[in-house]
């Protein structure tokens, strides 16, 4: 049946597995997570190696996520979790590789550096291996819509690529207003994204920490704010670096649909409750998209296996 379709339009997985160990930023705990290669039409799969009496599997979709504090996390029907998955997901997604399982030795994924660039580098270096059927994608087909608290709001249009407009509004003088418009590819995504860290106020960090979260939070995993300053040595990776990790978390919830979406994005205060909310929004209305199959009609530029060299060659 897949006689026709061209290598990116398939489905894709791994070739070599890889580990990344790291501390986990609300446990404070040290965390491996090893990737694998895995089958056709199996999706991201994440399985914690440190539960044994209960069903360990947790797959990553938007019916099993469930309300979390400043991350993304996932549940299956024991009640069995893993948080803070979006910026493997983001990784995985914008490198195109569709099925994968993901073995972690705790409660949440390790925050590395707070960017997704260590998990493209091991990615890359892991190599993408093209399998038998085509890839599917869902196409958006009129608006939809969603405003929350705060003045936040969302809505994605119908569009033959996968764009994001994200606008973030924060009082601190040291974030402020920043815009991003921003059409995704794998080389993009590379160049531009994977590299900006997670970011917060260094007076929630405190209430956090007072309240027995964050524990794992250090300047090295994220960019703290204080009053216009920012704390960390070197300052920013890049000038918009903190709406730059808000497409980066994006990406990583939209791919809990399990493929590409083909739409525009437009959002005020993204956050990861206002995009999951507007994929459920989204999923409710049967008249709002279908899932098609990729195929010559369409050119997705995703996977990073025809990326010209320049483009998968990363700062060290
Ligand atoms: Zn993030």
């Amino acid at each position: 049946m897949s006689k026709g379709f061209k290598l990116n339009y398939l489905q894709s997985t791994i070739i070599e597995p890889f580990s990344l160990s790291g501390v986990g930023v609300h446990t404070g705990r040290a965390i491996t997570a090893r990737i694998e290669p895995s089958e056709t039409n199996s999706g991201i799969c994440f399985w914690r190696e440190d539960i044994h009496e209960q069903n360990n599997k947790i797959q990553a979709h938007i019916n099993n996520t469930v309300i979390a504090l400043l991350c993304t996390r996932i549940e299956n029907s024991d009640g069995v979790g893993i948080n803070t998955i979006e910026h493997f997901m983001s990784a995985l997604f914008a490198m195109g590789i569709d099925n994968a399982n993901i073995y972690v030795d705790g409660p949440e994924m390790p925050i590395l550096d707070g960017s997704s660039e260590l998990i493209v580098k091991a990615l890359l270096k892991a190599g993408q291996r093209q399998q038998k059927y085509p890839a599917s994608y869902l196409k958006i087909l009129k608006e939809v819509s969603i405003i929350s608290e705060n003045g936040a709001w969302a809505r994605i249009n119908p569009s033959s690529n996968l764009e994001l407009s994200l606008h973030i509004d924060f009082p601190d003088p040291g974030i402020g207003q920043q815009k991003i418009d921003y059409s995704v590819t794998t080389s993009s995504y590379i160049e531009t994204i994977s590299r900006a860290r997670t970011f917060c106020m260094l007076r929630d960090v405190e209430n956090m920490q007072h309240a027995g979260l964050a524990k794992g939070g250090t300047l090295e995993n994220a960019v703290v704010v204080d009053n216009g300053k920012i704390l960390n040595e070197g300052g920013l990776r890049m000038i918009d670096e903190c709406v730059r990790h808000k497409a980066l978390d994006c990406l990583g919830d939209l791919f809990l649909t399990g493929m590409p979406i083909f739409g525009k994005i437009e959002a005020f205060k993204p956050g990861h409750a206002l995009t999951l909310k507007l994929l459920h929004t989204l999923m409710a209305d049967k008249s709002a998209y279908v899932v098609k199959t990729i195929s010559e009609d369409v050119s997705p530029a995703r996977g990073f296996v025809n990326l010209p060299k320049s483009a998968a060659a990363i700062p060290a």
